[in-house]
């Protein structure tokens, strides 16, 4: 099998039908509408073999991470995702592996009804960069650099448990019962496309939790040029996090990355319209604390100041 018929047989024949796709795999260059009144997002992501997935993993779940991971960058804009390049690196031509890499591919694309339109193949060292395209009504795209003092900041769900998989990894000590809810949240994390129509309408900065909420709150915050208060308990933390690491848990929430929830502030005027449009629609945000002018991180205790909260997170250097 040669690299074109390899194309064809795992990558041509994942399609999903989209008006918008003029031209997809098969010529020098997709040829793609941008729909009109639409703004066209654009994302990069590279997954490498044993930073951000085990080599051992069933190819079907690193194809699959690999999808959510750039679809959440799309959702944190507040667009909806729309088409897809794949850039695919690997050691040897492994039918089997790419076999169950284009059907965990297939099967993250699908129910997003988003198109695979190219890529690139080569042999190396196994990593893959995906090139995620979205679209948003023009100039609702929400930024990083929108939040202003006053604004309630919101998480959209529990945090730590990608990190808590990743510490088990290389310790001892989970129980059975609890290890495939931890390696899902690692493997199959779920992009909050349900909450982009939220984040277009009341969001006025936002951001998807990739290396540790603290480090991704204070890019929104050097963005806006504004700094945060974030209080002690009110910080939703997952419960097998609070089970494991007691003390520690809310570490593990705040520098641990992975999680793929979305972190956005609302105006204090729109939040009581926000939360009856939340309500109605039936999801459940958590309120964490409030933007202030003062750059930095802090954290308000129990009873007591505030103190400082040194931003931390995932660093690749
Ligand atoms: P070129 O030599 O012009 O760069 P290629 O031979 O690399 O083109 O690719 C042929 C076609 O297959 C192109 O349309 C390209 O986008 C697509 N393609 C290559 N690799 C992949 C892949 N891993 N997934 C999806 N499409 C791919
Ligand atoms: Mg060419």
């Amino acid at each position: 099998m040669d690299e074109f018929a390899l194309i064809n047989q795992f990558f041509k024949s994942i399609s999903s039908e989209r008006s918008d796709v003029i031209l997809g795999i098969g010529d020098d260059a997709a040829i793609l509408e941008v729909p009109k009144g639409q703004q066209l997002l654009v994302s990069s992501d590279t997954l490498v073999a044993d930073v951000h997935f085990c080599t051992h993993w069933d190819p079907y779940d690193i194809a699959y991470k690999a999808v959510m991971v750039n679809i959440s960058d799309i959702a944190a804009m507040g667009g909806r995702p729309s088409w897809v390049t794949l850039a695919l690196t690997m050691p040897t031509l492994d039918e089997a592996w790419l076999q169950r890499f284009s059907s965990g591919f297939q099967a993250a694309l699908h129910p997003y009804q988003v198109a695979l339109i190219g890529g690139d193949t080569t042999r190396g060292p196994l990593s893959m960069t995906l090139t995620i395209h979205g679209l948003v009504p023009a100039g609702r795209a929400v930024r990083r650099s929108g939040a202003r003092p006053g604004d309630i900041i919101y998480v959209t769900g529990e945090l730590g448990a990608a990190a808590l998989a990743v510490d088990f990894l290389t310790r001892q000590g989970c129980e059975d019962a609890d290890w495939p809810i931890l390696l899902k949240r690692l493997q199959h994390p779920t992009p909050r496309i349900d909450w982009v129509d939220f984040l277009q309408t009341y969001a006025s900065a936002s951001i998807d939790i990739s290396d540790g909420l603290s480090a991704d709150l204070h890019h929104i915050c050097t963005a806006s040029q504004v700094g945060a208060c974030l209080v002690f308990d009110s910080i939703p933390i997952h419960k097998l996090v609070q089970k494991y690491k007691k003390n520690h848990s809310l570490d593990f929430a705040l520098s641990g990355g992975d999680d793929y929830e979305l972190c956005f502030t609302v105006s204090k005027e729109r939040e009581a319209l926000f939360l009856s449009a939340l309500a109605t629609a039936g999801l459940e945000g958590y309120a964490i604390g409030q933007i202030e002018a003062e750059p930095g991180l802090r954290l308000r205790m129990p009873h007591a100041e505030c103190v400082p909260l040194n931003p931390r997170g995932y660093a690749h250097f």
